[in-house]
């Protein structure tokens, strides 16, 4: 049996008619750039979250980075952010000029550890940066009123947690801004890349849209980052369906919990009260973790180490001198971490056969 980590040709295949007659509609109507569908897009993934405003933009890269831009985030600042995350949220900070100062993990949510921010806060420091990793939203609350405190912006990447919630709260409500990439493996995904900015602040969402369209008519800085019309309509489709789809994953992760209960060499995801996990991976830490991945590949079970190696101990960080000892809790899920298939479309026999895999690979 193959069982691919995600798979989007099945998920296109029940959305055909939809998506075909949308994308012809763009491709007759001849509007590339902007117009209605943008915009009805925009409104409708806004609602949809729960926040006032959604400025789309080309990327879930640039949605940061024009987000730090627009904060006035600049060379001589702090950013503090997670030590487990994908490189942009490491290196859109380092594109604004600034220096990111890095916060080891909780050990059960795999997020920024609120109780860590503190002792890293100089008067360089302007923003933190938390990154709702894997679909679990990072702890907001507390690291809102730590932003309070010491007068922070807070920039929420939730390139992996659309939808997700934590204590009734949503990405976008509490930080300044947050940002979203609609790469296509992300639980709303594009036929190409595309992101966005959400925020409540209505002068916020002006400023980015304006950096994010060269600027303000030659007198402010800016750049071309925009989301295409084609990949708007496409987007629209998939909202009709993201909800549908973050369900399924749900249950899927209910069955991979208690089928892999008695494993005893890994951990499942933990489930936190009162939050919504969304399950954009589905992320276990394990015993022998390179020799079970190649054990499953060899079995036609695709996994994938998100992520192998912690932004500080990154090559092009080296002249920060961190270490590994400096991130203890990043640095041991760094080697344990293995994402397991997870997609809709995923099949309880599919599932089934992943961890009977991972059952004979340990006996
Ligand atoms: C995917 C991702 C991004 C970047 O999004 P792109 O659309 O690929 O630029 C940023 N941060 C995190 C945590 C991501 O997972």
């Amino acid at each position: 049996m193959q069982v691919p980590l995600i798979d989007l040709k099945s998920q296109y295949s029940q959305i055909k008619p939809e998506i075909n007659q949308a994308v012809q509609e763009v491709l007759s109507g001849g509007n590339f750039i902007g117009g209605s569908v943008v915009k009805e897009f925009e409104s409708g993934f806004a609602k949809q979250s729960n926040v006032k405003h959604c400025v789309s933009v080309g990327n879930g890269t640039d949605a940061l980075y024009i987000a730090l831009e627009t904060l006035g985030i600049k060379e001589g600042d702090e950013v503090i952010t997670t030590a487990t995350s994908w490189i942009s949220t490491a290196f859109t900070i380092s594109q604004t000029g600034a220096t990111p100062v890095f916060v080891d993990i909780e050990p059960n949510t795999y997020t920024i550890d609120p109780s860590l921010i503190e002792a890293k806060i100089t008067n360089r420091t302007k923003a933190i940066i938390p990154v709702h990793l894997y679909g679990q939203m990072a702890d907001m609350k507390d690291i809102k009123s730590i932003c309070d405190r010491h007068n922070l912006y807070c920039i929420e990447d939730a390139a992996q947690a659309h939808f997700s919630v934590k204590d009734d709260v949503t990405p976008g409500q509490l930080g300044d801004v947050a940002a979203f990439s609609f790469y296509p493996t992300k639980n709303l995904g594009a036929y190409g890349d595309a992101g966005c900015i959400v925020t409540n602040d209505e002068v916020l969402a002006e400023k980015c849209r304006s950096f994010s369209t060269y600027g303000d008519k030659g007198n402010s800085f800016g750049i071309n980052s925009r989301l295409d019309t084609i990949q708007a309509a496409i987007l629209q489709v998939k909202l009709k369906h993201v909800d549908e789809w973050i369900e399924k994953r749900i249950g899927h992760a209910r069955l991979y919990d208690k089928l892999l209960k008695e494993v005893v060499q890994l951990v499942s995801p933990s489930v936190i009260e009162n939050s919504r996990h969304t399950y954009y991976t589905y992320s276990i830490r394990c015993e022998d973790r390179d020799d079970l991945q190649a054990y499953l590949k060899a079995k036609g079970v695709t996994t994938a180490v998100h992520y192998a190696t912690i932004l500080p101990l990154l090559s092009t960080y080296e002249s920060l001198n961190y270490a590994s000892v400096d991130f203890p809790v990043a640095y041991k899920h760094q080697q344990e971490t293995l994402s397991l298939p997870m997609y809709a479309e995923l099949t309880v026999v599919q599932i089934e056969y992943v961890v009977n895999c991972i059952r004979d690979f340990y006996n």
